[in-house]
């Protein structure tokens, strides 16, 4: 890990998970683009272009169709005396690649074969198309004082908050600490996905993760 600094998704390797069919369809009020899921057994197709792009301070850009309920969520944030940060946001495909790539090297450096080296390598860094940042749906939030992606980043008041509110925003976050064998990743507590505000409220309210929200009932996979 590079100063503790985690470029994507981690797996949590754990064993597959059930097949998951999407039921967006089901949910009325909430759009279809909201409940995306890119996953390690969901992947963007390499082409995948976001809807059209917000650019924030600091280089980030995300879908512009999340943006106004994210600056609300910043602002609201910043007017209870908090420093939340942007560090991470939309991501392109050859990025994505570059940062996997680069981990993957690390690895080739080791001594190990390429596919020891690449399994490796997403352990700490997502997949070109697995990572949710390609979609421009999830950004990573800091808290100023503490900038550091590590567990220890819950402990900031500014995730305190976050964790708190952000479903009020349309916002989960994405990886869970107890989720880690359904979502592939293990628990990232500064990563927030965009849902739509009526799927963030009942996946709050009903402690679920995207996975087990949209196969429309609890995965168990004991
Ligand atoms: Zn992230």
């Amino acid at each position: 890990m590079e100063g503790g600094y985690r470029a994507g998704g981690t797996s949590a390797g754990a064993g597959p998970v059930q097949a998951i069919a999407p039921v967006a369809e089901q949910k009325k009020d909430t759009e279809e683009w909201q409940l995306l899921l890119v996953n390690r057994d969901h992947l963007l197709s390499e082409d995948y272009k976001i809807h059209e792009m917000t650019k924030l301070r600091g280089g980030h850009s995300v879908d512009s169709r999340i943006y106004p309920d994210l600056q609300k969520m910043m602002d609201d944030a910043r007017a209870e005396g908090l420093q939340p940060l942007i560090c991470s946001s939309y991501r392109t495909w050859d990025k994505q690649e570059e940062l996997f790539q680069r981990k993957v090297s690390y690895y080739l450096r080791q001594g190990c074969d390429r596919q020891e080296a690449e399994e490796k390598a997403s352990a700490w860094v997502a997949r070109p198309g697995t990572s949710e940042h390609q979609a421009g749906l999830a950004v990573d939030i800091v808290d100023v004082a503490y900038q550091v992606l590590d567990e220890q980043q819950e402990q900031t008041e500014v995730q305190q908050w976050l964790m708190e509110h952000c479903a009020e925003y349309g916002f989960i976050l994405r990886y869970p600490t107890d989720k880690s064998e359904l979502t592939g990743v293990s628990y990232e507590p500064w990563h927030y996905r965009y849902v739509g505000k009526e799927a963030a409220r009942e996946l709050t309210e009903q402690g679920l993760c995207l996975e087990e929200y949209l196969s429309g009932q609890s995965v168990v996979l004991f």
